[in-house]
C-alpha cells in the first residue's frame, strides 16, 4: 500500500484492471474514500481498521462505484451533475448510449442482465459535492475539478498542499481515451486532459493500471494518449472514403477488439464512440444515406 502523506493509494485487483479500478482513502480524522473500485477485501479490512466515514466517487461508472454497497450505511457522494442520472436505471441506460443505439426494448434487455449490487452501488449514493470547492476533511484540503469528456460530470479530486491529483478514468492506457457514452465528449476530453497538465501538482494517480506518474511523465503519456483521438479519425475517415456503411464500420473494431463486439455493451459503445468521430469529421451522413452510397 503506497502512502503520499495523508493518502493511501488502495490497488484493485489485477493492477486496477476495469471492471475495477484504484481507490485513494484520506487518512485524516474523516477517513474519507474515493472510488470503491479497489480490492474488496482491503476495503473491508480498511473499514474494520480505520473506519470509513465517507465515500465519494468521481463519476457514475461500475468500474469506480464497484464496492459502494459493501457500506450500506456509509454516506456516499458524487458530483451534482450525474446524481440525477444515477437515481433510475433508465438514465443509466440512457448515458450507455442504450436508448439511443437499439431504443426502449434495448433499455428493457439491459435492466435483465444488470447484476443488482451494480444497481445498488448508485441508488445508495445519498449525496453530491461541488466542483471547485475546496473541502478540508480534518486538515486535508480537496478540490474536486469538473473534468468532463470521459463522462459529462467526472471529477478529478486534487490535493493542492500535496500536489497530488488523482485522474480517475484519464488512464494513460494503450486503450486510449474513453467517451464512448452519449454523455462523453472528444472536444471536452482533450481540454480537460490538458487543465490536469496545468495544475500546480507533480504526482498524477491514474484510475487503472499504470499508476503513479510525475508531472513530466504525465505530459507525455498525455501527449501519446490524446493522439489515439486522432489516430481513430483517420482510421474512421479512411474507412468511410472507401464506401463502407456505419453496419460494417461498426464492425471492424476502432475500440475495442473485433472479437468482443459480439458483446452488446462494448458493441454499443463502438457505435456511439463512431458517430461521434463522424460528427466531429463533418461525415454526418445517415446510415441510409451512407447505405446508398455504397450500393452505387
Ligand atoms: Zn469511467
Amino acid at each position: 500500500m503506497e502512502r503520499i502523506g495523508p493518502i493511501i493509494i488502495l490497488e484493485g485487483p489485477n493492477h486496477s484492471k476495469v471492471p475495477y479500478s484504484r481507490s485513494l482513502f484520506i487518512d485524516s480524522g474523516e477517513k474519507v474514500l474515493i472510488d470503491s473500485g479497489a480490492e474488496a477485501k482491503t476495503l473491508l479490512n480498511l473499514n474494520q481498521e480505520k473506519g470509513i466515514g465517507l465515500i465519494i466517487n468521481t463519476h457514475y461508472h461500475p468500474d469506480h462505484t464497484t464496492h459502494n454497497h459493501l457500506f450500506p450505511d456509509t454516506e456516499k457522494w458524487i458530483n451534482p451533475i450525474e446524481f440525477d442520472i444515477t437515481r433510475t436505471v433508465e438514465g443509466v441506460a440512457r448515458v450507455n448510449g442504450i436508448y439511443q443505439e437499439w431504443g426502449t426494448l434495448g433499455i428493457e434487455r439491459w435492466k435483465k442482465s444488470l447484476p443488482q449490487e451494480m444497481i445498488q452501488n448508485l441508488t445508495g449514493i445519498t449525496g453530491t459535492y461541488e466542483y471547485e470547492t475546496e473541502y478540508v476533511f480534518e486538515g486535508v484540503k480537496v478540490s474536486f475539478l469538473h473534468t468532463p469528456g470521459h463522462t459529462s460530470g467526472l471529477a478529478c479530486p486534487y490535493f493542492p498542499e500535496w500536489g497530488v491529483v488523482f485522474c480517475s478514468d484519464y488512464d494513460m492506457t494503450s486503450f486510449g481515451p474513453w467517451y464512448n457514452g452519449t454523455d462523453g465528449d472528444i472536444d471536452a476530453f482533450v481540454a480537460s486532459g490538458k487543465r490536469l497538465l496545468s495544475l500546480d501538482a507533480d504526482t498524477y494517480i491514474t484510475g487503472h493500471q499504470k499508476g503513479i506518474f510525475s508531472k513530466q511523465e504525465f505530459q507525455k503519456s498525455m501527449e501519446r494518449y490524446l493522439a489515439i483521438i486522432d489516430r481513430r479519425d483517420e482510421m474512421i475517415e479512411r474507412y468511410v472514403r472507401q464506401g463502407l456503411t456505419f453496419e460494417e464500420l461498426s464492425n471492424i473494431g476502432i475500440f475495442y477488439p473485433k472479437k468482443n463486439l459480439n458483446n452488446a455493451i462494448y458493441r454499443t459503445w463502438e457505435r456511439i464512440g463512431i458517430r461521434k468521430h463522424l460528427l466531429r469529421l463533418g461525415l454526418t451522413l445517415p446510415e441510409t444515406t451512407l447505405d446508398l452510397v455504397k450500393s452505387k
